[in-house]
């Protein structure tokens, strides 16, 4: 039986028709007119999808470079640095931060769970010194953990003014309510190819006013990746170094897209889909890895009962419907299963997977799942559509 594939991952993510067609235009120069229209629309565009007042650096390089760039452009060799590491990503985090500083301060979070914001303060006040900066995922893409970052900030502004803030939203900037003003973050990275709904290929990161001040005295050693030239150029619509300039025009592309339809109205679609995936995934007796309170809109993880469903479910939705999942990574590895739901993904693409979940697990358990999961979805979904 043929089926439409279906990439239902946490990056790389399906992409708006309008988006890939920009991509697919003839090449131009960047030292041109025409490029600087096209570059202030992406700076400029990227904006209110950061909250922030600054226009937002773009890099020609994965979300990593921008996670490595957030630790070099704001620490000094000598800083103290606290890392919150609640997943696979806030251990890349430590492995940036241990790969260029010796006082790294490591607060772990269980896997599957969010910061808690006051044992996290409490362990700030039990250090040997203040940190200069702390470090922490928006959404542990690994966990699917969306952390209480406007907590996060609050309290680091009233308990630790000086402290810069730094958060990797990766994996759900373009469907939350970020803000870095209203947040007190200082710097706050993302890639294209998640929420942003474009390929793979570009990173960002908006910063604060004293993270811009603090950006130009840091003296750790830095390159392709230092921000002033980047801050540098976007004043005056250019780029340091060659861009990726058909993703250029995909970000002013996108730009245009989430004006048009209303960026609240663009949240609360991922909104929408998590509360709907999460009701059918009950009702399908696949346990969710993370609470109802600190779910993300961008990715949902969920605890197959045998290493046998693991591995059924996962290759059964390729292998029989055209719908890619995503595994467990790192210590989840072979025990969870994660669908993403951003990029251009809408109700019913959420709809046929879980209609899909249902055959395969009623075969696979005996049992016929018909209609439980599907029905649990649409009483969620049928308010908004
Ligand atoms: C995907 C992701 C990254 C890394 O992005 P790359 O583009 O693979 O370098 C970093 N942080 C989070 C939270 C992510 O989801």
């Amino acid at each position: 039986m043929y089926h439409h594939p279906l990439l239902l991952t946490p990056g790389p993510t399906p992409i708006p028709e309008r988006i890939q067609r920009v991509i697919q235009e003839p090449m131009i120069g960047h030292r041109t007119k025409e490029f600087e229209a096209i570059a202030e629309k992406a700076y400029k565009g990227l904006q209110p999808v950061f909250g922030s007042k600054n226009e937002v650096m773009i890099f020609t390089s994965s979300g990593t470079s921008a996670l490595e760039a957030s630790m070099v452009n704001i620490l000094n060799p000598d800083d103290h640095v606290a890392v919150i590491v609640s997943g696979a990503f806030g251990n890349r985090y430590k492995q940036i931060a241990q790969t260029y500083f010796h006082n790294v301060h490591v607060f772990d979070v269980p896997w599957g769970e969010a910061v808690d914001v006051n044992a996290f303060i409490d362990f700030l006040k039990s250090l040997p010194e203040q940190v200069t900066a702390v470090y922490s995922q928006y959404c542990e893409t690994s966990t699917s953990v969306l952390h209480p970052i406007h907590e996060l900030g609050h309290a680091l502004h009233e308990n630790y003014p000086e402290t810069y803030f730094v958060v990797d939203g990766v994996s759900c900037v373009g469907a939350v309510d970020a803000d870095l003003e209203r947040d007190h973050i200082d710097v706050l990275v993302s890639g294209s190819q998640k929420a942003i709904m474009l390929p793979p290929g570009l990173a960002f990161a908006a910063y604060s006013d004293r993270a811009k001040a603090r950006f130009a005295e840091v003296k750790t050693p830095r390159f392709y990746l230092d921000f002033n030239k980047y801050i540098a150029s976007a004043e005056n619509n250019s780029t340091p170094f060659t861009p990726n300039v058909s993703l250029y025009k995909g970000v002013a592309a996108y730009a245009d897209f989430v004006a048009e339809q209303g960026f609240e109205n663009v949240i609360q679609r991922h909104y929408v889909i998590r509360d709907g995936l999460r009701a059918a995934l009950k009702a399908l007796d696949l346990p969710l890895l993370v609470k109802d309170e600190y779910a993300s809109p961008t990715v949902t993880a969920f605890v197959p009962t045998s290493p046998t469903e693991v591995s059924t479910i996962k290759n059964e939705l390729l292998n029989r419907f055209n719908i890619t999942i995503a595994g467990g990574q790192g210590k989840l590895k072979g025990q969870i299963l994660r669908i993403g739901h951003l990029g251009q993904i809408d109700t019913a693409d959420i709809l046929q997977c879980v209609s899909a979940l249902e055959i395969i697990l009623s075969e696979l358990r005996h049992e016929s799942y018909v209609g439980k999961g599907t029905t649990a979805y649409l009483e969620v979904v049928k308010a908004y559509v």
